[in-house]
């Protein structure tokens, strides 16, 4: 049996922090910690953790003050991606992408230091099992726990999953990515007059571009989480690293650059948690029912377009 089968690791597989407004924040790729056993069978360069999405609970600092609660995964995404699904299945069939548990770095260099330590398919389906019970699980039940706590408290709920990526990856993209992809997958995750007003507040930041739905549809968690007809609406944001940190070693946090954006992406944040409050005063419940509804009850459609009066 391969020495990496038996996963054990000395960190939780999150931390968390509760706030007080139906907004949670993930972090599911700010992760660095590898264990050292599988961290010895690395590539020198791959041990840097050099496909992280850095300092994003820095640039997301004013989450505590917006009440929001925040969930940061602690370890890398090379020991297992929690923006992909369980089984492996391709987030984007066709093109190039990176799997539950990598093999390559994004610039397509192997993870692994000895091509004979490359994990075979039945290893990494093994170790796959391993780690999803130590770490991808208990992320997706804390997820799933903390929006059913929000939507019983609230009445409804939003998920932002918090992304940041190098600017320029060929592997994944050509030329360069716009700064704020945003991601709904393709409208199915949130209202799509919310997403309107993200992207609306995307294009109207000055010196950056923003999409929506391009590139970046939102990973795992947004189309697994977000759903809109229940009063859960989940966003992705996938932003350029260019715009608050440098993209290469040693990756510092650039505060003069990031103070650009930051007020941008706080914008969006206060946008999601007006939506949500709004709609519990234009229609939604204004505090939880007592009893859910039956199994197969008709189910309020997300309510946001019914104005008091
Ligand atoms: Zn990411």
């Amino acid at each position: 049996m391969s020495p990496a089968v038996r996963f054990t690791t000395t960190e939780p597989p999150f931390r968390f922090r509760q706030g007080t407004r139906p907004l949670l924040i993930s972090m599911p790729h700010v992760g660095t910690f590898v264990p050292p056993a599988l961290a010895a069978r690395l590539t020198d360069e791959a041990q840097g953790v050099p496909d992280t999405d850095w300092h994003l609970e820095r640039l997301y600092d004013f989450a505590d003050t917006l009440g929001a609660s925040v969930l940061v995964a602690t370890h890398s995404r090379y020991v297992i991606d929690l923006n992909r699904p369980p089984d492996g299945a391709s987030l984007y069939p066709g093109q190039s992408v990176t799997g539950l548990c990598p093999v390559d770095t994004f610039d397509d260099t192997p993870l692994y230091r000895d091509p004979a330590d490359h994990p075979t398919e039945a290893e990494i389906a093994a170790r796959r099992d391993a780690i999803w019970h130590a770490i991808w699980h208990p992320y997706h039940a804390k997820l799933t726990e903390e929006l059913a706590r929000l939507k019983a408290q609230h009445g409804v709920a939003a998920l932002w999953d918090a992304h940041s990526i190098r600017s320029v990856l060929p592997r994944f993209f050509e030329g360069r990515l716009p700064d704020l992809n945003l991601g709904t997958a393709d409208g199915a995750s949130c209202d799509p007059a919310l997403a309107a007003q993200l992207l609306a507040i995307g294009r109207e930041a000055t010196g950056y571009t923003a999409v929506l739905n391009g590139r970046f549809k939102g990973g795992h968690i947004t189309r697994q989480h977000g759903k809109p007809a229940q009063g859960i609406h989940a966003v992705q944001l996938e932003m350029t690293q260019a715009s608050y940190m440098m993209e290469r070693q040693p990756f510092d946090y650039l505060p003069d650059v990031a103070a650009g954006i930051q007020p941008t992406v706080r914008r969006m944040l206060e946008a999601v948690l007006a939506f949500v409050e709004r709609a519990l005063v234009c229609g939604a419940p204004l505090r939880p029912a007592p009893n859910p509804p039956p199994p197969g009850a008709h189910a309020p459609p997300a309510q946001r377009l019914l104005r008091q009066g």
